[in-house]
């Protein structure tokens, strides 16, 4: 079936772009009818995800029991010998390795992210980022309770941790995934046997292990380490991968081995997450890494600008203009990222200095007022409801008349938009509906907005209502 869904796709795109875009994806499994797929690098990911997501989609509901749609992740560096390197990378305990330490001389952001290829556990998780270390991370008001507890995990014996589990939460961009990385390397650097996981490095995990039917359930997979982590633990999805992931937490739990979750809000909110997983990860020691302010963004920035002076020794940017972008760039350390990268793309395509004027000019998309608002489902629903006049009730029902279903799916759109919420979380909040109903509502108010410029304007004032 596999086959055939190749032969759609090759047939629909022509043979130079399937064999560019689609030759390296392949088939991990399907479960719970969602086709996983994977391809090498992330960049693939993406791409195939900007581009292709739907016709993905298409051919493989066509082709294969996947009714549920494909979710598309990274597979590890070398798949074929992933599964024995992770037996071996478990039973054996990595020496130190100095491949996962930031070199001092080369500070962090001169070079692009490295998967470290050489580390065998990486096999069963994800690849590091040395540029993400301790060292690098700058520590100001709103993050320094994170940094603390990270480094006294990174640091305290095996077996013996300070907080057990830590959760850390916090919006996009705030330095969850840095503290997270920077402490799986340093417990590396001591010797601890450290998984790393994103979420869909752990479906996949989960997922390969079940195609591979080696029978082994992930959690006796990794039950030889010493700390887990999971990054972005709000990501996972479907009901045998949460249970899978709620028995690892438990069983490595009640072991005694240290868990660090992070996600981007509390753990009672993770609504996709089985209650005692989420009672469980909110009884550990629980923080929030805040916002960033002036002065730490400041640090940041002209962490980053040493950084990419260090391998573009022409660029030069005046302590000024380093405190102009740090001021207006306010939402997050990815945002400050791209204004570093623009600035030099900018000083480098134009071979001239970087002025203020050029700065403002580089960042101006990058620059917000002010933050959006956070938004809730709920209010989505009333106001929508009170502008088409019916009730929210309404909205929640199985009704089908005309009159209900367009504010429902402007409703649903309005959701899938406006708040980090997942399709299937927005359809349990729609009177439990299944996320392809949601899917297409999304789909549907897309493409009515491209078409008739009103209902384009009255949806851009609901959305400017919700967030004021
Ligand atoms: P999150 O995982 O919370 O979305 P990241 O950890 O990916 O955020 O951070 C986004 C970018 O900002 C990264 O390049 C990270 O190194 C940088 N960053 C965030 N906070 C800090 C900090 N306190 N010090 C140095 N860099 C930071
Ligand atoms: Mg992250």
């Amino acid at each position: 079936a596999w086959e055939r869904v190749r032969r759609r796709l090759r047939a629909e795109l022509g043979e130079d772009v399937f064999s560019s875009w689609f030759g390296r994806l392949e088939l991990a499994g399907i479960v719970e009818g969602v086709a996983y797929l994977t391809v090498p690098t992330r960049f693939l990911k993406s791409w195939l995800e900007a581009h292709y997501a739907e016709r993905l989609r298409v051919n493989c509901i066509a082709e294969l029991p996947a009714p549920n749609g494909v979710l598309l992740s990274v597979r590890p560096v070398s798949r074929e010998a992933a599964a024995p390197r992770v037996e071996a990378a478990l039973r054996a305990r990595p020496v130190a390795a100095a491949s996962t330490i930031a070199e001092p001389g080369k500070p962090a952001g001169a070079n692009p992210a490295q998967p470290c290829e050489n580390d065998p556990v990486d096999a069963c998780g994800t690849a590091l980022d040395k540029r993400m270390s301790f060292q690098s991370f700058v520590v100001g008001k709103s993050n320094q309770l994170a940094f603390a507890a990270a480094e006294r995990i990174a640091g305290a014996p095996a077996g013996q941790s300070p907080y057990n589990p830590l959760y850390l939460h916090a919006g996009v961009g705030l330095g969850k995934t840095h503290l997270l990385q920077a402490i799986a390397q340093e417990a590396r650097r001591q010797g601890k046997r450290v998984a790393y996981f994103t979420a869909d490095r752990f479906m996949y995990g989960f997922v390969a292990a079940l195609k591979s039917q080696t029978a082994l359930a992930f959690k006796e997979k990794l039950r030889g380490i010493d700390l887990l982590i999971v990054d972005d633990v709000q990501f996972i999805q479907g009901k045998s991968i949460q249970q899978e992931f709620g028995h690892t937490i438990n069983a490595l739990l009640d072991a005694g081995k240290q868990i660090v979750v992070a996600g981007d809000r509390l753990a009672g909110e993770l609504e996709a997450l089985d209650e005692r997983i989420r009672s469980r990860l909110g009884g550990g020691l629980v923080v929030e890494v805040g916002e960033l302010d002036e002065a730490l963004r400041v640090k940041i920035l002209a962490s980053r600008m040493e950084a990419l002076q260090g391998a573009h020794p022409n660029f030069q940017v005046s302590p000024d203009v380093v405190a102009y972008v740090a001021r207006v760039v306010t939402t997050n350390g990815r945002d400050l990222d791209g204004a570093a990268n623009r600035l030099l793309a900018h000083a480098t395509l134009s071979g001239q200095l970087v002025t203020l004027e050029t700065a403002e000019a580089a960042i101006r998309d990058l620059v917000r007022t002010r933050e959006p608002r956070r938004v809730k489902i709920e209010d989505i629903q009333k106001l929508v409801a009170t502008r088409y006049n019916v009730s929210r009730a309404d909205i929640l029902s199985e009704r089908r008349t005309a009159a209900v279903v367009k504010p429902r799916q402007i409703a649903m759109y309005l959701s899938k938009a406006l708040t980090p919420r997942s399709l299937p979380e927005i359809g349990r909040r729609f009177g439990g509906r299944d996320h392809t109903t949601v899917l297409h509502a999304v789909r549907k108010i897309e493409k009515a907005i491209s078409e008739d410029r009103s209902l384009h304007e009255e949806v851009d004032l609901l959305k400017r209502m919700l967030q004021e």
